[in-house]
């Protein structure tokens, strides 16, 4: 059984209100604290909603580490965490255990997926290797020239959009006060501490707080008086391409040759994604839906009837080696919820219970 930490009393600012944002602040409030999340647009609106929703812990993991057990746990988690969600709101954040088929089209890539299979099932992990003929029983749709597959059925998948509604509205209902089209210009620093946050075109220029999280996604790092305290945070944009399939046919999130395909089970199907160094551009570029339509294609022809239904594109924050920024800063009072990256859906809870006890521990 695991005890939270509670602080009655405490005022917590949050910048963002993404996942992260959103999600830390759920868990400070039920443990008792007051807070206020500051969203300078619409709360979930960035990269928590454009995302596909694949919770990949094994689909991500390279080799064994502390990242993968971090993954790990934080799949674990996440199925009680959207039944609480839809108790609470009556809102389904779409959570489907679809499982993942990663496939590859050569001899030489295939032995990639025996090792990483290979690893992950000497470590317990649910992780098979199936050739083609057991990769089409798993997923018809897969495409005939495919070699060789791994499966996870563990790695399931949310529809982000609906749990950011969810997530937006316990938020709201559990006592949090949620400012939207609110910028944060800076945070406060009073004797090497930070004491609040100023708040852009408000009479109330000074917001003090016992304790600040910073959970502003690709914008971490353009936060004044914070970015020295943590590693930079950048952006990389990733375009995303909506089909729609009328009868639904692909039923399990396929990957391989650099792109994705997300069935939702009602005729959507999510298509990602590219990895760009765009800055802070969010063109959906005729490259990048190239890109990610030829991968697709490869890997479910069938999607080639589907029709194009919505395009997007949005920044995911990342830190370089990949390990986001969780708990402490450098600066004392200051709390970091950021740098995600490809995994910020997937480690959301996990993040806003490990703030938590972080902000207690202080
Ligand atoms: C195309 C794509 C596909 C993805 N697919 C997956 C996936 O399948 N699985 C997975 O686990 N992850 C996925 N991700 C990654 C995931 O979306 C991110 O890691 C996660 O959403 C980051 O959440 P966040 O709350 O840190 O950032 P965001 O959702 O970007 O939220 C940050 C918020 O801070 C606000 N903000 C910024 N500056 C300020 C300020 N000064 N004052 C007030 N507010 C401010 C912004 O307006 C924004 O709302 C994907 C991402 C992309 C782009």
């Amino acid at each position: 059984m695991t005890t939270s930490i509670t602080f009655s009393g405490m005022r917590i600012a949050i910048i963002g209100a993404g996942i992260m944002g959103c999600a830390s602040a759920l868990e400070l409030r039920k443990r008792g604290a007051d807070v206020v999340l500051l969203e300078r647009a619409i709360p979930g609106a960035e990269a928590s909603s454009a995302a596909a929703g694949i919770l990949g812990a094994q689909m991500e993991s390279h080799g064994p580490g502390p990242l993968v057990d971090l993954f790990i746990r934080a799949r674990s988690a996440y199925r009680a965490w959207t039944d609480e969600l839809r108790e609470t709101t009556g809102i389904d954040c779409g959570y489907r255990p679809t499982g993942v088929l990663r496939v590859e089209y050569t001899e030489k890539d295939a032995k990639i997926l025996r090792d990483l299979a290979g690893w992950q099932a000497a470590a317990g992990l649910r992780a098979e290797v199936v050739d083609a003929k057991r990769a089409r029983a798993i997923e018809p749709e897969v495409a005939e020239d495919v070699v060789l597959g791994a499966y996870f059925p563990d790695d399931h998948q949310v529809d982000p959009p609906q749990l950011l509604r969810a997530l937006v509205a316990a938020t709201s209902r559990a006592g949090v006060e949620v400012r939207s089209g609110v910028t944060v210009e800076r945070v406060v620093v009073e004797h090497g501490k930070c004491v609040g946050v100023a708040i852009a075109g408000s009479s109330e220029k000074e917001l003090r707080a016992d304790a600040v999280v910073l959970a502003a996604g690709s914008w971490s790092s353009l936060v004044p008086g914070a970015k020295d305290a943590f590693a930079e945070v950048r952006p990389v944009r990733g375009q995303i391409v909506q089909l729609e399939e009328r009868p639904p046919k692909l039923r399990t999130t396929v990957i391989g040759a650099g792109a994705y395909a997300v069935p939702r089970g009602d005729g959507r199907v999510i298509c990602g994604s590219t990895l760009e160094n765009a800055g802070f551009r969010r063109e959906v570029t005729a490259a990048g839906v190239q890109s990610i339509l030829n991968g697709t294609l490869k890997l479910a022809p069938s999607l080639g009837a589907a029709t194009m239904a919505a395009t997007w594109s949005s920044f995911r924050p990342h830190v370089t080696g990949d390990a986001p920024l969780i708990g402490k800063s450098d600066l004392p009072g200051l709390f970091l919820a950021t740098g995600h990256y490809r995994n910020g859906i997937l480690l959301a809870k996990i993040t806003a219970d490990a703030v938590a006890d972080a902000i207690f521990q202080k």
